[in-house]
């Protein structure tokens, strides 16, 4: 489990998720501090601190702080264990990484082959056939000039 937790927090550093949140910082004099207004509690004057290195927060206003697991437990009202499944579930990335887009084309492209192949192998090759064919299928033939 602790590698796991590091592993989760390296990946999702604190600061980013805050700002994936929303949350808007300014820096607070040394450059891996930063400070805003508390997501934990109703305040006007910025009170929260991130330490951007360290990967913590802590507030002035309410005396909350901890890492990014306990800014989830906080924030979210979970617990450890449900917020750990939580960020797991976050930084997970999404069906579109480049690998699944790629496979979606190309199984786009295939079926776009098949349908072109059963259009064409419609009797002889017949343009005005091949169009209402690809019409069909909701496609539209492109004649390019030779
Ligand atoms: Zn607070």
């Amino acid at each position: 489990m602790g590698e796991d937790v590091k592993k989760l927090k390296h990946h999702l550093p604190l600061l980013d998720y805050l700002r994936q949140h929303n949350w808007i910082a300014r820096p607070a004099g040394r450059s891996s501090e930063f400070v805003g207004l508390c997501p934990l509690h109703a305040e006007t004057r910025p009170s929260f601190y991130v330490n951007a290195r360290k990967n913590v927060f802590y507030c002035h206003g309410c005396g909350r702080g901890g890492d990014l697991i306990r800014f989830v437990q906080l924030s979210r009202n979970l617990s450890f264990r449900q917020s750990l499944a939580y960020l797991e579930q976050a930084t997970t990335p999404p069906d579109d990484s480049a690998a699944a887009v790629l496979h979606k084309t190309a199984a786009f492209y295939q079926q776009q082959l098949d349908r072109f192949g059963r259009c064409t192998t419609e009797g002889k090759f017949n343009l005005a056939r091949t169009r209402a064919c690809f019409r069909r299928f909701g496609m539209a033939v492109v004649t390019v000039a030779a």
